[in-house]
């Protein structure tokens, strides 16, 4: 994917701004919102989500001390147990198959050098029994990480397309 220029401004403090031109756009490193794709297919719910680390961690560089290390390691717990941060309705019956979390301060031997921005990219599979109960999705990331402002969904399934904004006064997706 080509990177629009304009994202070039979010090393400086143009970053702190909003920027509702990008927001909605999948793949754009903007503290306070992250990306949500929802894939129902058959029996199989998949879930991509894409996020600044400022959103979970506070900080973007490798960790340095030993709490920021820690801090690395108790989002990485925190992201393995994804039946605390997803509720699928409960009449699907889903459970988690697989969780699978990508980020440079997750690989020791590519650290991100200096004051780069850096995100996280997450993906969570998902096996329902009764997938034609499936209509909602609760999204629990905001109590368990309060830098996260918004979350932009798209969801792509039996019932077609749609798009939707998550935020902590919103965090149930309908469709
Ligand atoms: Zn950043």
């Amino acid at each position: 994917m080509k990177h629009s220029p304009l994202l070039c401004c979010c090393l400086t403090a143009a970053c702190l701004l909003p920027l509702p031109a990008l927001a909605g756009k999948a793949g754009a490193h903007v503290h306070g919102t992250a990306s949500l794709q929802v894939a129902i297919d058959g029996q199989t719910l998949t879930l991509n989500l894409e996020t600044p680390l400022e959103n979970l961690l506070g900080f973007e560089h490798a960790p340095r001390t030993d709490k920021q290390k820690a801090a690395v390691r108790a989002m990485s717990e925190r992201l393995s147990q994804p039946g605390e941060l997803f509720s699928p309705s409960p009449a699907a019956q889903c459970t988690s198959v697989s969780v699978a979390l990508d980020s440079p301060v997750l690989k020791p031997a590519r650290q991100p050098a200096g004051d780069d921005h850096a995100d996280l990219d997450g993906e969570f599979v998902f096996r329902c029994a009764a997938p034609e109960a499936l209509r909602t999705l609760d999204v629990g990331l905001f109590q368990h990480f309060p830098k996260l402002r918004s979350v932009d969904v798209q969801v792509a399934g039996p019932r077609g397309q749609s798009a939707a904004r998550l935020s902590p006064q919103q965090r149930r997706l309908a469709w």
